[in-house]
């Protein structure tokens, strides 16, 4: 986004010409940017682009009330912070719901709210004159400190959340603010064409990992192995992991755990080197695809893996008990607990005429093999 900004801003010979057809395009991208984000279930982009297109409407159109606020400029300011502090705070529910009717509810009373913020920090000024208060502390009551506050809300929900959404927010609120401070000196056509084009973009690199992620793990999904075995070439291998006897785990310990496992296999299996790729096949199975190696050049790494997994001593976490009395009784059985799983690991190597579909399947009846013979082992 710096970048973006600081390109626009540098290069504005080259654009100031054309303004009109910013102006022109960015109703377009309004309307792309609110369809596709509510398509892909981001109702606070979608909100964020109306709110931000009404906003564009009344700076630049002779409506009834965009001379009062282009008038209140600070409750502007402060009006746009709040639904930012706002939408940091909100889950992402459908546009067209009683939660998107709450919602306007809600962005209504931040204006109210900003609205207020103001009369009480002018009455409070006035209070604080008579005891000789000096004036300049007025304006980092009214701006600076909410904005200040505002910033850290936003900063500590990107950090605790890690979501592109919040980061989006937190990112949209300084470029708010350095807007109305004029560090930033663009048309606000500009700002909200380079705003909104970087909410599209989170909405498509949300949605591919969506489609090519597994949730649970974070690893590509099968359906990105799917593509990555289009574009392989005539040499590679494949392994099929499968943690052994994961049913009995989950019955024993639950499938919370069983969750939490998975996860800690998965990062062991990521960090296999030979240019292995990673893949969540379904289930408790995974998949490594090792790109132009044959299987004895990957075999000791295979095995390698498979040591790291089974002797890593897994501290599983107690699930969250509902009272003191359950917690202090589960304390003593499960905090301290440690665990470990096996896993079992089949590998072919691609043979001349086999399709990808082939190579898998003859690592499945390698896995089998594994299987059979004890599990906790590599065959090939
Ligand atoms: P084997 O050693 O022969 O592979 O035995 P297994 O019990 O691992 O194999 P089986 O195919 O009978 O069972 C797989 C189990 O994996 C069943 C299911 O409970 C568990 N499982 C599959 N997906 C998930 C998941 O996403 N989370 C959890 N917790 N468990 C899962
Ligand atoms: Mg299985
Ligand atoms: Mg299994």
């Amino acid at each position: 986004m710096f970048l973006a900004f600081y390109t626009a801003i540098f290069t504005q010979t080259i654009w100031l010409p054309k303004l009109e057809l910013f102006e022109q395009s960015l109703y377009g991208l309004f309307v792309i940017t609110i369809i596709f984000s509510a398509h892909f279930s981001r109702s606070r982009f979608t909100f964020l682009t109306i709110i931000f297109a009404l906003f564009y409407i009344t700076i630049n159109e002779q409506l009834a009330w965009s001379s009062w606020v282009l008038a209140h400029q600070s409750w502007l300011l402060l009006s746009g912070l709040f639904i930012f502090a706002l939408l940091s705070q909100l889950k992402e529910r459908g546009v067209i719901s009683a939660h998107g009717v709450s919602r306007i509810i809600l962005f209504g009373l931040c204006g109210i709210s900003a609205y207020a913020w103001g009369i009480a920090i002018e009455a409070l000024i006035e209070v604080l004159k008579v005891n000789q208060f000096t004036s300049k502390w007025d304006h980092y009551l009214l701006l600076e400190l909410p904005i200040l506050l505002v910033s850290l809300l936003l900063f500590w929900r990107s950090i605790a959340t890690a979501n592109l959404v919040v980061v989006a927010l937190f990112i949209s609120s300084i470029v708010w603010c350095l807007h109305f401070y004029k560090f930033i000196e663009l048309p606000w056509s500009v700002t909200l064409t380079v705003l909104v084009s970087y909410y599209l973009l989170v909405v498509v690199v949300e949605s591919y990992f969506f489609a090519y992620r597994d949730e649970l793990t974070g690893l590509p999904s099968r359906r990105a192995l799917n593509q990555l075995a289009l574009s392989l070439s005539n040499k590679y291998c494949v392994a099929v992991v499968d943690i052994d006897f994961f049913k009995k785990f989950n019955d024993n310990y639950g499938h919370d755990i069983g969750d939490q496992v998975l996860k800690l296999v998965a990062s062991k299996l990521t960090n296999v080197k030979k240019g292995g790729k990673v893949f969540r096949y379904g289930g408790e199975e995974f998949c490594i695809v090792f790109p132009r190696k044959n299987t004895e050049q990957i075999l000791t790494e295979l095995d390698r893996i498979r040591l790291v997994i089974a002797n890593y001593k897994m501290v599983i976490r107690s699930p969250k008990r509902k009272t003191k009395e359950q917690r202090n009784k589960a304390k003593a059985k499960t905090d301290t607990k440690k665990v470990s799983v096996n896993v079992s690991i089949g590998v072919a190597q691609k043979a001349s005429n086999n399709s990808f579909e082939q190579t898998f399947k003859l690592a499945d009846q390698a896995l089998y093999k594994a299987k059979k013979s004890g599990r906790n082992k590599v065959c090939s």
